[in-house]
């Protein structure tokens, strides 16, 4: 009930941190149960190449609607999965279940999945997303994986000999949410990251801040010379959009060409010609 606080002192956790950390444990049990049931569904959200307004990959993002809470934050559940060893367990459901999806879209399309840092500990993960290829029938070409800086800072070596032995299987892989983490250069001289993925809270900026569209500029320019596409995330209004065109984005991902939808939706909008994007550019 009380710890020391090692002044001599003693701190009490007050009733509502109590009832947070036991919500906390149930919302846990919950997702266990979820996963367990295979209750935690894909949605999944078009990237689109500024030079064609064509739909070259779509990221899926895991969704968890709760039966009492309703839907439930990613950010939150895979917090949640994190710290309770559950990660292992959603990743390859997300795996496979994104795999399996991209076979039913058009074949030139690619699919992105999120990997947490947590999946590269035990170094079973490149035999995984192997195993889960083959079962699913998906050319490694079509999958790409993203990952965030944090994922370096754990075990450097260990970290890029597997994202090596990845790469090696024709799989990309995406640095994402660049420039908010513990971002080091030195990452892109150890490892040919595909592509590098802006964060969206510099997208968000654009229009008014001069530094956000340098450091866009910049990483423009180090995508360039590196041989990476660029991706900016979040772009929700025409404006930001046009001013990332002008920068010389690759690619552009956000609400304005389209939310996350379900696997079908996203199906029936590959299966169009590419008029509708291409209008937003
Ligand atoms: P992320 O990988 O950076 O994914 C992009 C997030 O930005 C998604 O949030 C997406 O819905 C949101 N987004 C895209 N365009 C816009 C826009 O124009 N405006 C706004 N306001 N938001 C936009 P979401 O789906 O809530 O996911 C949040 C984060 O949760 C992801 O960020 C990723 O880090 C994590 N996540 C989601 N699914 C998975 C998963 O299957 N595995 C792992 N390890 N992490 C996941
Ligand atoms: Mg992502
Ligand atoms: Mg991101
Ligand atoms: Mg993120």
């Amino acid at each position: 009930r009380a710890k020391a606080d090692g002044r001599g002192q003693f701190r009490f956790f007050s009733p509502e941190q109590d009832a947070s950390a036991r919500a906390r444990r149930a919302l846990e049990a919950d997702l266990r149960l979820a996963i367990e049931r295979g209750e935690i569904a894909l949605a999944y959200q078009p990237i689109v190449a500024t030079a064609t307004g064509q739909i070259t990959s779509v990221e899926a993002l895991a969704r968890w609607s709760h039966p009492v809470h309703g839907p439930i934050p990613p950010d939150l559940f895979v917090s949640l999965a994190e710290e309770s060893g559950l990660i292992h367990a959603l990743g390859a459901l997300v795996l496979r279940r994104a795999c399996a999806d991209a076979t039913n879209f058009a074949v030139d399309v690619r699919v992105a999945v999120n990997l947490s840092p947590l999946q590269f500990q035990g170094g079973a993960l490149c035999e995984q997303v192997r195993a889960i290829l083959a079962e699913t029938g998906l050319d490694p070409h079509r999958l790409q994986l993203e990952v965030t800086e944090g994922l370096v800072i754990r075990d450097v070596e260990a970290t890029f000999h597997e994202l090596n032995r990845l790469r090696a299987q024709g799989i990309h892989i995406h640095l994402d949410d660049f420039g908010v983490g513990y971002s080091s250069l030195g990452y892109f001289q150890r490892f040919r990251f595909d592509t590098v993925k802006i964060d969206k809270s510099f997208v968000d900026t654009i229009a008014t801040s001069a530094s956000a569209r340098a450091i866009i500029g910049a990483v423009v320019g180090l995508g360039g010379a590196l041989g990476m596409k660029v991706v900016a995330e979040g772009v929700e209004e025409a404006a930001q959009m046009e001013l990332l065109v002008a920068l010389g984005c690759t690619h552009l991902q956000g609400y304005l060409f389209s939310r996350p939808v379900s696997a079908e939706a996203v199906r029936a909008l590959l299966a169009q010609p590419a008029a509708p994007l291409r209008a937003a550019l």
